[in-house]
């Protein structure tokens, strides 16, 4: 039997269920998160979204009701027996446990079915039922088609809609990434024909910074761009002085890295960020070169072709000189990649 049909069978009666996400989550996954518990919420079941950290304070109209449990050593009890009641746990834009950090010996050791909604490479985790496809633009796109396989395009509603418009407009970069799928079009003016106010979404994710936010950018912009032209790179290494001093908050680097990539004929961008003992790195890439490989070789990560990330506990200049190896390895291949 066909996984979905399985599931289609499972799930008629209400279940209880929690939905996983992964660390530090994104407007895919947030979004993915809780537009499959509404959905679900609506087939009556009674349904707990768990994020293993908090989320961007850019992304808090999301959860305007404030349902999603943030993991924590204060609410690890809470988590542990909501996970051991759920009958169910979906785990949505990931697959591998590493990414639910100190979350993941609660979900790695459940005896609970598992449902993986994902679209990123190499998934490490066995599941009951999967929805896994490397060629989704995001894991809303996902969630979109999966409701419309279960034969109820009709329970989605604009809350809902703009949940998955979130989710698809940000990995999508607003429709600008290689990885932009005809379907995330559609989906749009599916979404749009229902009544979603795409530019308010927009305005909400976009046109929502602080004036630290935007001096930040500007010091790192002015002062901080490595442009390295033999190897087609563009990089930027960010100190936890720095972080303090413009008074970050957590999302606030988000989308910096992609200043880099715009660098006319640059093929790959980083951006090395010290958060704590911890080196933050950021990957991008245009054209055919894989930084999910270099992500996953020098900086115990992972992701899709041109967008991917990993961390490093090892000092900042480290991890810089890391990236120059690795570029180095890589020279021949960026020297003679042709982008379109
Ligand atoms: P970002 O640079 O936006 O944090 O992440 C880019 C992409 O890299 C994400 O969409 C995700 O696919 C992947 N990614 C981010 N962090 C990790 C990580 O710690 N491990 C793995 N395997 N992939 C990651
Ligand atoms: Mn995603």
């Amino acid at each position: 039997m066909d996984s979905i049909d399985e599931y289609k069978q499972w799930i008629c009666q209400p279940r209880k269920l929690v939905i996983v996400t992964h660390h530090t989550p994104d407007a895919d996954a947030l979004g993915s998160s809780l537009a499959l518990a509404q959905y679900l919420k609506k087939r009556h079941h009674q349904v707990t979204v768990i994020s293993p950290s908090v989320y961007p304070a850019f992304l808090a109209w999301m959860d305007e009701g404030h349902e999603v449990m943030i993991y924590s050593p204060e609410t690890h009890l809470a988590c542990q027996n909501t996970l051991l009641e759920a009958e169910m746990v979906f785990m949505l834009d990931f697959s591998s446990y590493d990414r639910l950090q100190t979350l993941r010996p609660l979900i790695e050791n459940l005896p609970t079915k598992r449902f993986v909604i994902d679209h990123h490479q190499n998934p490490e985790i066995n599941a009951d039922f999967w929805v896994w496809d490397t060629t989704a633009c995001s894991t809303c796109e996902l969630v979109y088609t999966l409701i419309e396989q279960l034969g109820d395009a009709n329970s989605i509603d604009v809350p809902i809609g703009e949940y998955l418009y979130a989710g698809i407009v940000t990995d999508t970069s607003s429709f600008k990434k290689a990885s932009t799928t005809r379907k995330a079009h559609i989906i749009t003016a599916s979404l749009m024909e229902l009544g979603v106010c795409t530019n308010r979404v927009q305005r909400l994710i976009y046109d929502n910074f602080s004036e630290d936010r935007l001096h930040f950018i500007g010091h790192i912009l002015k002062d901080k761009l490595h442009v390295l032209p033999e190897y087609h790179a563009c990089y930027f290494v960010i100190t936890a002085q720095e972080l303090e001093d413009y008074h970050t908050q957590l999302g606030d680097t988000e989308g910096l890295v992609d200043y880099a990539l715009s660098v006319k004929d640059t093929i790959i961008a980083g951006i090395f960020i010290e958060k704590g003992d911890c080196i933050k790195v950021s990957l991008r890439s245009a054209g055919d070169f894989a930084v999910n490989h270099i992500a996953r070789q020098y900086f115990n990560g992972g992701g899709h072709l041109n967008s991917a990330a990993g961390s490093v506990k090892i000092p900042l200049d480290q991890a810089e000189k890391t990236f120059l190896q690795a570029l180095a390895q890589h020279k021949e291949q960026l020297q003679n990649l042709v982008l379109c």
